[in-house]
């Protein structure tokens, strides 16, 4: 049986706002009736890398937010430390850039708590019993909430293709132990030729995996020391860094969607899930800046299946013309392969697919839309 995903597109009158269309997608999923009086209620997003400027906005969060106190739900915005070296590394950091990304409590009206502590390692091992893990690592204060909202930006991805309600679940709850354990089987490699020897890699590396030749000056990645978090390929200037999109990176896939079931666990029936299709950009909100979105914005997207409203945001994109102003160059025309138009090799389609295989959900969806 087909899930129902509902639809809201961007036109609005001046009696009927994007957000009160918000307000009638969480109606449409039955939010109130997920959460109790004085439940804790993770709403879990990205607050976006220092520079970056595509992040969900902090007014559309605050909505989300005054439904689930109306429930006198407990709400508190939350995500987990990084691998690397950015701006969110650590909880005081983390905060910081979410607050001066507009994420404060005079804005949203709801606090932030990073799941994984001050420093990562704040985490409890949930038993998911699935194909590759027996258990994964969960930031702890996601596994102790009462309920969670994944409220996810739509937009491309360097390692897994694209990045939506999975992968904002799965790699984004997962503590810093668990994203080294998804990323564990990803080597990147450097074209010396491509190189110039900029140094940036090696800045952002946070396991010291990046050295020079000094005869060349060129990038050398030790596959012993590396761990695989792939912040060296979405970094470099000049694109000389290159992941073999082969079974490995297909194995991060399957790994971060049993994370994503761990951090469901116990929760499967309270919780809902948003993807923002605004400002589809190329990359992750990861990147320290925001390129030019790959197609128009489209709407919001609200289920209760994060497979299914994920395959959905992924068929709405490629339907789209591509951006000619965008860095796509294939699969531009309406139908296109828009993530494999920016990443050639990639199998995108391993993490629903995937999903579906372990019962996380379903890959089979009907569009509702909310209209005016
Ligand atoms: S960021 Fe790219 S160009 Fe710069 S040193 Fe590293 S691999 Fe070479
Ligand atoms: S060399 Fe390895 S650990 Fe360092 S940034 Fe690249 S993928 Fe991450």
């Amino acid at each position: 049986m087909a899930v129902p995903v509902y639809f809201s597109d961007l036109k609005t009158t001046f009696t009927l706002n994007l957000y009160d269309k918000l307000g009638m997608l969480l109606e449409k999923i039955s939010l109130k009736s997920k959460i109790r009086k004085g439940e804790l209620v993770a709403l879990k997003l990205h607050f976006g890398e220092k520079g970056n400027s595509s992040f969900i906005r902090p007014t559309f969060v605050r909505k989300i937010v005054e439904v689930v106190k109306q429930c006198q739900g407990k709400p508190f915005l939350t995500d987990t430390s990084t691998l690397y070296l950015g701006s969110r590394r650590d909880a005081v950091s983390h905060i910081k850039t979410a607050i001066e990304h507009g994420f404060d409590y005079a804005v949203v009206g709801a606090p932030i708590v990073i799941a994984d502590g001050i420093r990562g390692i704040g985490a409890v091992e949930v038993e998911i019993n699935k194909p590759i893990y027996r258990s994964v690592n969960i930031g702890s204060e996601i596994v102790h909430s009462d309920a969670i909202i994944g409220i996810s930006h739509f937009k491309g991805h360097g390692l897994v293709g694209f990045g939506g309600a999975l992968k904002n679940l799965g790699m984004g709850c997962a503590s810093r132990q668990g994203k080294l354990n998804m990323h564990s089987t990803v080597a990147p490699r450097v074209s010396s030729r491509a190189c110039t020897g900029c140094g940036t890699c090696a800045r952002w590396c946070a396991f010291g995996a990046i050295s020079y030749q000094d005869s060349e000056k060129k990038a050398h990645i030790s596959p012993k020391t590396c761990g695989g978090c792939g912040q060296c390929l979405t970094v470099c200037p000049e694109k000389a860094i290159k992941f073999s999109w082969d079974a490995k990176t297909q194995e991060v896939q399957k790994k971060l969607v049993e994370y994503a079931c761990g951090a469901l666990k116990g929760k499967e029936k309270k919780s809902a899930f948003l993807n923002f299709i605004i400002q589809v950009t190329p990359d992750c909100d990861c990147f320290s800046s925001s390129n030019t979105p790959i197609v128009r914005d489209i709407g919001i997207l609200a289920s209760t299946d994060p497979v299914a409203i994920d395959q959905a945001s992924v068929d709405l994109v490629n339907r789209q013309e591509g951006n000619q102003d965008s860095v796509l160059s294939k699969g531009c025309e309406p139908g296109g392969d828009k993530f494999r138009g920016l990443y050639p090799d990639s199998e995108w389609e391993v993490q629903l697919n995937y999903g579906e295989q372990i019962g996380l959900g379903s890959r089979k969806y009907e569009i509702v839309k909310v209209d005016l």
